[in-house]
């Protein structure tokens, strides 16, 4: 049977930019400049404030040189554990030499090797010499664990989470280090191949200690046989000293038509271990092959230049970008948006992984995530008519131009909620306030661990990657008021249909058995004022970027709030259905909720890399009885699985107007509506660590 289709183009890149446009940074970029550099950057464990991350920094900076990119180079940030960079302490760095574990007895073989497998030896380790015993603490990471147990002098075999180990360890009860199996960042197909070697650190703040690492399948073999009395003597050897250091972070640009424009800002992170293919190899490569493609058409003048400036960043998870953007307020003040990749170039099939365009937070509403969406569809629809039989090569962009093939993939991608874990919640977060187009492949079947390899790797994907964020990027950097008339009906469809969605939330809440009727029908109403609110700021976030005229978007406006008129009459009709009387709010207008929050702490969110700054201002104990954080569940929702996510926007709607109540109401309808309770226990804590004030 022979299939003739015939595509009508029904997805396509209008009306962001122009089939031209589109098809010159689609041929122009390419899966395997990506692919060969990423080659290079898997033989070197990042670990920040290393030698190996140097080389990988010096790797990308002469790249981008050659590329012809603005102002290359590298910039160096101080780190000795108390520095500040904006609310974020800095870390230390780490010089590592050597690092060897032998079984000696009644074996004799190599257990690891830092110097030809660095996976092997957890960063941050120290300087040892010891041959002593093994012994086996299971978790290693409560009291419970040692009692009964003499581990001085001894390497403990532990799979807990290894700074606690190292703490009780080593620090609380003398013992020389660890051997760990760890399960380093753990998704649902964790355990599944017990071969993989996981990444490990420990807390460069503690003097002493080292570990190694092995897999759980050599982890299980040695506690089998030590639970059968066998002596099994160890020998270590490591070279390697914790202190003060610096963090590198390059940067270039591509300069833009007119200064005062702004800058947008494509961002990844160059640290984590080896190999670290997709994460996060994969999106250093891929801002670079954006970089070199966006600059060879706008140099060519085959793009017109852009008016905004377009920035490249490589640094150190969170703390290089915490750090560059405290040394230069003049450029955080500038950058209207960024582009931001971590983990994007996994074939999804091996890694049984989706790649996802993620929304920014409900705090901070952005026309970028459509941009972003429009991009995906365009090439997910190439990909699909080609998989199926039908399509042009061209437009799946599979990557088969040149000597390393590609696969022909489908391209499974999606549009999702905000979600935690990178750089984008620095740019996110309210007081850097940039909104973040975050790029992601999501799970990772062999992510932080040594099979995280450039074979898992497919140049078709870097290349469809390369060309979303190369395309989503221009766009940003162009937007001009005049394109007004034609985006702002699309940008509106898009709000339509996110309003509908929500909709069709508030409707399950305002039936949920689980709540009162008068309360299902309040926070049914909380989640559809929250949403349109959101989508009149969305449009309006396009008209302020584009530098339109005050209320450009009023036709927009118009729509949606004809729009959420309807929902909210029929959300009434539902509720009364169920016999409710009025909208009741489940907390009482007191004095406690109509403090007003204000942030007054320096810039950044509380969660970075390697530092806790509500956890490093109250203490561990005072950090302990935080209600939130300890997964405090009320009559809706356990917030357990999701604690992370309310952390962060709670302190997000912070905005020196919004009350403890709004704020409340904020993030209710954001995620699940949330006992008051423990927004105001949480915002209570961060005004006790002096991070906000409560007036
Ligand atoms: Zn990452």
């Amino acid at each position: 049977m022979l299939l003739i289709i015939v595509c009508w183009r029904a997805v396509a890149q209008e009306p962001l930019l122009s089939s031209q446009q589109w098809s010159l940074i689609r041929e122009e970029v390419n899966g395997v400049s990506p692919y060969e550099n990423l080659r290079y950057l898997t033989g070197l464990h990042r670990v920040p404030g290393t030698a190996a991350f140097a080389q990988a920094a010096q790797f990308i900076v002469e790249r981008a040189r050659g590329y012809g990119l603005d102002d290359a180079h590298t910039e160096q940030f101080p780190i000795d554990g108390v520095r500040t960079y904006g609310l974020m302490r800095s870390y230390l760095a780490w010089s590592v030499q050597s690092g060897q574990l032998w079984e000696l007895r009644p074996h004799h073989v190599l257990i690891g090797d830092a110097q030809t497998d660095p996976i092997r030896l957890a960063d941050y380790s120290h300087t040892a010499s010891v041959e002593t015993a093994l012994i086996d603490v299971g978790a290693g990471t409560s009291a419970h664990d040692y009692e009964g147990k003499n581990v001085r002098g001894k390497i403990v075999l532990a799979d807990g989470l290894l700074s606690r180990v190292q703490e009780l360890a080593v620090v609380d009860h003398g013992a020389a280090g660890i051997l760990s199996d760890m399960p380093n960042q753990t998704t649902v197909w964790s355990g599944l191949d017990p071969t993989l070697v996981r990444w490990g650190h420990l807390d460069a703040r503690q003097p002493t200690g080292f570990a190694f690492m092995i897999s759980r399948q050599a982890a299980g073999t040695l506690r089998a046989r030590l639970a059968a009395h066998e002596e099994i003597v160890l020998r270590a050897d490591v070279k390697a000293t914790v202190g003060p250091g610096s963090w590198a972070v390059d940067t270039a640009t591509i300069k833009g038509a007119d200064p005062s424009a702004g800058q947008v800002v494509f961002s990844c992170h160059l640290d984590h271990e080896r190999p670290g293919a997709n994460d996060d190899g994969s999106g250093c490569v891929t801002i670079l092959e954006a970089a070199r493609a966006l600059n060879l058409l706008i140099h060519s003048g085959a793009l017109v230049r852009p008016k905004r400036t377009i920035r490249f960043i490589w640094g150190p998870e969170h703390e290089g970008t915490m750090a560059f953007l405290a040394t230069h307020s003049d450029i955080m003040n500038d950058l209207r948006a960024n582009v931001h990749m971590d983990m994007v170039g996994g074939d999804l099939f091996k890694n049984k992984s989706v790649m996802h365009v993620t929304e920014t937070p409900w705090s901070l509403p952005s026309f970028v995530t459509d941009v972003g969406a429009v991009f995906l569809r365009t090439i997910q629809h190439g990909a699909t008519e080609y998989a199926q039989g039908g399509g042009s090569p061209a437009e799946a962009m599979v990557e088969t131009r040149i000597a390393e093939s590609g696969t022909r993939n489908e391209f499974f991608a999606d549009v999702t909620p905000f979600d935690e874990g990178s750089d984008h919640d620095d740019y996110d977060s309210s007081t850097i306030a940039v909104p973040s187009l975050y790029l992601r492949d999501w799970p990772d079947t062999y992510i932080h661990t040594d099979h995280d390899s450039l074979e898992q790797m497919d140049a078709t994907k870097l290349r469809r990657v390369a060309a979303l964020g190369a395309a989503a990027g221009y766009v940003y950097a162009s937007l001009d008021a005049p394109q007004l008339p034609l985006l702002l009906p699309f940008f509106t469809a898009q709000s339509e249909a996110r309003l509908t969605a929500s909709f069709e939330k508030a409707q399950k809440w305002v039936m949920d058995p689980g709540m009162a009727a008068d309360v299902a029908w309040y926070e049914a109403n909380n989640l559809l004022v929250h949403s349109l609110q959101r989508e009149r700021d969305t449009l309006h976030s396009l008209v302020l970027f584009s530098g339109g005229v005050e209320n450009s978007e009023s036709e927009g406006l118009n729509a949606l709030n004809t729009q959420g008129s309807a929902f909210s009459l029929w959300l009434a009709r539902n509720a009364k259905s169920r016999g409710a009387k009025a909208p009741t709010s489940s907390w009482a207008n007191d004095a406690g909720t109509m403090r007003v929050a204000v942030r007054i702490a320096p810039f950044g969110p509380i969660q970075n890399q390697n530092d806790d700054a509500l956890l490093a201002r109250l203490g561990r104990e005072r950090y302990s009885k935080i209600k939130l954080l300890n997964g405090g569940s009320g009559h809706y929702v356990s917030v357990l699985d999701q604690r992370g996510l309310y952390a962060y926007e709670i302190l997000n709607f912070v905005n020196g107007k919004r009350s403890v109540g709004e704020i409340r109401d904020a993030v209710s309808a954001e995620y699940r509506p949330i006992p008051l309770e423990l927004v105001e226990d949480y915002l209570e804590s961060l005004a006790e660590a002096k991070i906000i004030s409560l007036n």
